[in-house]
């Protein structure tokens, strides 16, 4: 089978007291269920706090917060489940944070979630280079053929068009909107054509509103809030910086969410999803590194978030293509 993964995937280690937003801050862990058997059997002061914070719901088991943190977590910076059990004593989710795996059978995608710190720096301070190996494993796929076919043959494209310094930053962006349309119908069956740059920015400017950065940080407002200081900047937009990090945060939006098109047939949808936080990235106060590790934090790490916001993408007037053009220029 094919493995691929950012250059940059190896490199990552976790900065635990370093860290300025651990992961043990604000998120309930879920526990799996091997590991919550482990926990709820372990003797010693220990097992007696885990005891003490693990809950059940829905028939899944969480790690209660204390005072917005994981009770694990150390004044120091450290887990304390690591520190006195080892790494394997960890539950799955913290074992494998930041760490993403996509597996398509024939196909493993590695790669670092943007929500992580340490990950972000990487990934918006790195040059996207994507590694593949052929490793031993595999199963026959069960997704679609040719609609991955399709996939996979215009990702390597629209990573292109984000480096592609022939156009800005916003340009790009934009790019990246006419390009995810493009392909969608390829999807839908259109005839294949060759896709024209200039003519889509063209296109572009046809369709663009004037980008109202307030309606959509007021949709962002509405959805399930985890922190105060993504609640603060979304209510303090401001004028856009278009750094070129953001067409890295773009690639790395690209290379995680772009084949899961293969799942219900809509790329379009997470190209806007995408293109929603970069344009929010680009206006909220602070530094954009900060701006981008809060974005994945609240959205791509909330399953609820990322299901409205994917639903929405088509009638939401904050995500309309006018908006969203508008809002990228
Ligand atoms: S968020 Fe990343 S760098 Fe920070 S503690 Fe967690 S894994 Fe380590």
């Amino acid at each position: 089978m094919e493995l691929r993964y950012p250059s940059y995937y190896k490199t990552f280690a976790c900065i635990a007291g370093d860290c300025p937003d651990s992961c043990c801050h604000e998120w309930e862990v879920q526990v799996d269920a091997a590991s919550a058997g482990r926990y709820r059997s372990m003797a010693g002061p220990l097992g007696d706090a885990l005891r003490e914070h693990l809950y059940d719901e829905d028939g899944e088991t969480y790690l209660r917060n204390v005072e917005n943190r994981c009770p694990m977590w150390r004044s120091d910076g450290l887990c304390r489940i690591q520190a006195e059990q080892g790494h394997e004593a960890l539950c799955t989710v913290c074992q494998q944070f930041p760490r993403l795996r996509h597996d398509y059978g024939d196909l493993l995608e590695l790669g670092l979630e943007l929500s992580c710190p340490e990950a972000a720096r990487l990934i918006l301070e790195s040059r996207l280079e994507l590694v593949t190996e052929v490793v031993p494993g595999g199963e026959e796929p069960e997704y679609d053929g040719e609609i991955m076919d399709i996939l996979k043959k215009s990702r390597p494209y629209a990573l292109a068009l984000l480096e592609n310094d022939r156009y800005t930053v916003p340009e790009r962006l934009r790019l990246l909107l006419m390009f995810g349309y493009h392909i969608q119908g390829a999807i839908d069956g259109a005839e294949p054509a060759a896709f024209d740059p200039d003519a889509a920015l063209r296109e572009a400017g046809q369709f663009a509103g004037p980008g109202d950065a307030g309606l959509l940080a007021e949709y962002y407002l509405g959805l399930d809030l985890l922190t105060r200081r993504w609640q603060d900047r979304l209510n303090a937009v401001t004028a856009p910086r278009w750094e070129e990090a953001l067409c890295r945060m773009a690639q790395y939006g690209v290379c995680r969410h772009w084949f899961q098109a293969v799942s219900d047939w809509d790329l379009a949808c997470r190209v806007k999803m995408l293109l929603s936080g970069c344009a929010l990235a680009a206006r909220l106060p602070g530094a954009l590194r900060d701006n981008a590790q809060l974005w994945s934090k609240e959205i791509e790490n909330s399953a609820q978030n990322l299901d409205t916001i994917l639903d929405g993408a088509y009638a939401e007037p904050a995500l309309t293509d006018a908006n969203l053009l508008g809002l990228l220029a």
